[in-house]
């Protein structure tokens, strides 16, 4: 079982948000969708903070995708984006990494991202902290990514295509919710490949932080 640090809470499944941010979207030269793109990771996925990246060898670009990560802390169906801010246990920051190349045969040919976004240590998560009282306040998360001390992404929750709420309440119309799930909520824009020998450092707010590091 993996646990989720900072939280009594074992990982269970792990719900990713697509093209969630609309210059994000542009780089890649995807549209932006009506609603929202889900795809999920398998849990052997999940690594932590101090640990490493394992860059595999079946892909020769490997991108970062800095992301807010929502911790879900009570069971529910079909909830309303304006009760959403109930069931969230946490609030993380982690790095929703994709074997870019992979992933790019696999929309050519109409596959799924299953194996470029599934790989071993491919959902670094941080230490989570509980989530700001003011619901409000989901709609104001400031994050950035640094990669060798040089800023590479930076992102706020403002510009999200589907906030947080309207996150759970899609996700809650197709799936039950149970304590211990996961939301990555997507990536802004400034994605780009990672190295052997890169150290990131990822962090939400000054609230939590993940560094790791590439090998
Ligand atoms: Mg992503």
């Amino acid at each position: 079982m993996k646990k989720i640090p900072g939280l009594e809470l074992s990982v269970q499944n792990i719900f990713c948000i697509g093209r969630n941010y609309a210059e994000h979207a542009k780089e890649l030269g995807n549209a932006v969708p009506a609603e929202p793109v889900v795809f999920l990771k398998p849990t052997s996925a999940i690594c932590y903070d101090g640990e490493f990246i394992e860059l595999p060898r079946q892909s020769n670009r490997v991108d970062h995708e800095l992301e807010v990560v929502v911790a879900i802390g009570r069971k529910g169906k079909n909830i309303p984006a304006g009760e959403a801010h109930g069931y969230i246990a946490g609030l993380g920051i982690g790095i929703d990494v994709t074997a870019r190349d992979l992933q790019e045969k696999a929309k050519e040919t109409k596959m799924t991202w299953d194996l470029s976004k599934g790989f071993d240590t491919f959902a670094p998560i941080s230490s989570f902290i509980l989530p700001p009282s003011d619901p409000a306040r989901l709609m104001n998360l400031k994050f950035d990514l640094n990669v060798n001390g040089v800023l590479r992404q930076q992102g706020t929750t403002a510009d999200m295509l589907h906030s947080i709420p309207k996150i759970i309440e899609y996700l809650s119309q197709a799936f039950t919710l149970s304590p211990g799930d996961l939301i990555f909520t997507g990536t802004p824009k400034g994605v780009a490949p990672l190295k052997s020998g890169d150290q990131c450092v990822a962090r939400l707010e000054d609230w939590t932080e993940l560094r790791i590091q590439v090998r």
